[in-house]
């Protein structure tokens, strides 16, 4: 995006969003206002929504908000009309108290917090929420995104429900279940024959030349706090309280600052009390550059191609990677990845233990949390929620190889009897 662009749209009058100030560079301070700017004119440092929470907020006021994520617009750049609009109202997904998996595994608690159970079926839909909120209020008319497949599905499905152009850009080798999920809503597909850090790119480029809303592009700051809904939702449903510990997965590493940042802005507004949660991240050995990075003590994450079958995670340059190892280091957390094996078991553990059929990433982020116990980072009485960020029908090939029918017979009784499922009683 070129200054220029910057300046066309600072020249209309920008109406607030709800209890969003102004943004603000992550690095140096620097403040702008609400545009469509993400990086600082100062610094190039990335931009995030600084806000002043009205003293209003109480735990009942938000007890009786809205059953989804507009419950907490008072902590998102949006304003009181956002739950009133017809949109497809993401959020206030299940938190499953997983005793079955914490017998498996030996632990006295652990969570599940769903974000299958979304809209398009994983947590995208809350970060495009906040982001088309904005998109409307800057005027764009074309809702755009660089995604790993996810973001593609939602993007594609909130403009059509919102009654906008949507053109998403996708690696070309994506899953067959993420594009067609994406498609039917009937908006413009791009596959590119490239990663996802090509997409990416190309979006940069093509957000400085068209007026469009490219969701985690130009629009990065409002749609990023999307993503604290999953964290106030974790301490409400907890009863108003933090965990010890979260398992978050790390893609360009943002879920994973952002549930730390609602955490944190909890304790400020005096809706729970302070505790120590500990951030952990997530990764798929093959893509891992922020568990790399904090392995070997570094500050910079140094970009990989990625190689894995989890491939919602699949960034090999991460936007957010210093961020994310900045959050887990000062929470004493750990950022560990798990092979595509430990993947598909992690996978089929949850499936067995809790009936819950998580995606690609959800396996990284229950396999991560058993290497964390193995290692020692986690104890048996560390209280911990797992984030399943989607569902496990837009990846099957995963695990299609281990879930076939255990027989197939002829069309009788005796065919039945015969064969292995037929024994016992
Ligand atoms: C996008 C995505 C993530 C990670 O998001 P970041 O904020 O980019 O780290 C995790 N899980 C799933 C299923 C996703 O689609
Ligand atoms: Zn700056």
């Amino acid at each position: 995006m070129t200054l220029a662009t910057l300046v066309d749209v600072h020249e209309v009058e920008l109406p607030a969003a709800g209890a969003a100030q102004h943004l603000q560079c992550r690095e140096c301070g620097f403040r702008l206002p609400l545009g469509a700017d993400y990086a600082c004119q100062e610094c190039f440092g990335p931009l995030e929504v600084a806000y002043d929470v009205a003293g209003s907020v109480s735990r009942a006021s938000i007890e009786s908000g809205p059953p989804s994520m507009w419950r907490y617009a008072e902590f998102l750049p949006v304003d009181a009309q956002a739950s009133h609009r017809p949109g497809l109202q993401p959020g206030l997904t299940r938190l499953v108290r997983a005793d079955n998996l914490a017998e498996a595994l030996g632990v006295r608690r652990v969570w599940v917090k769903d974000d299958s159970g979304n809209p398009t079926h994983s947590f995208k839909d809350r970060v495009v929420a906040v982001a088309l909120e904005n998109a409307r209020r800057l005027g764009y008319r074309t809702i755009a995104c660089a995604s790993t497949g996810n973001l593609a599905n939602a993007v594609a499905a909130a403009a059509a429900r919102a009654g906008l152009r949507s053109v998403v850009f996708i690696p070309a080798d994506l899953e067959p279940g993420k594009v067609v999920a994406t498609a039917v809503y009937g908006g413009t597909v791009v596959a590119v024959r490239g990663t996802y850090d090509d997409v990416n790119r190309i979006c940069s480029q093509v957000a400085a030349d068209r007026h469009w809303g490219f969701v985690n592009v130009n629009l990065r700051p409002y749609y990023a706090e999307g993503s604290k809904t999953v964290g106030f939702e974790v301490a409400e449903q907890l009863g108003w309280r933090l965990p010890d510990a979260v398992v978050a997965p790390v893609a360009s590493g943002s879920l994973l600052t952002k549930v730390d940042k609602a955490f944190r802005e909890f304790v400020a507004a005096g809706l729970v009390a302070e505790h120590p949660a500990r951030i952990f991240g997530a990764q798929a050995t093959g893509c891992s550059p922020v568990a790399q990075a904090f392995r070997a003590g570094a500050q910079v994450v140094r970009p990989v191609k990625p190689d894995t079958i989890a491939k919602s995670l699949a960034i090999g340059n991460p936007a957010d990677g210093p961020y994310a190892l900045d959050v887990v280091r000062r929470s004493g957390g750990v950022i560990a990845d798990v092979t595509d094996a430990e993947i598909v078991a992690g996978i089929e553990l949850l499936a067995r233990t809790e009936g819950i059929f998580a995606e690609t990433a959800g396996g990284v982020v229950v396999a991560t949390y058993g290497r964390l116990l193995a290692d020692g980072h986690l104890g048996s009485e560390d209280e911990v929620v797992l984030l399943n960020t989607g569902d496990g029908l837009k990846t099957l090939a995963a695990v299609e190889a281990n879930c076939t029918p255990s027989v197939t017979i002829e069309p009788t009784l005796d065919a039945f009897l015969a064969s292995e499922a037929g024994g016992g009683r």
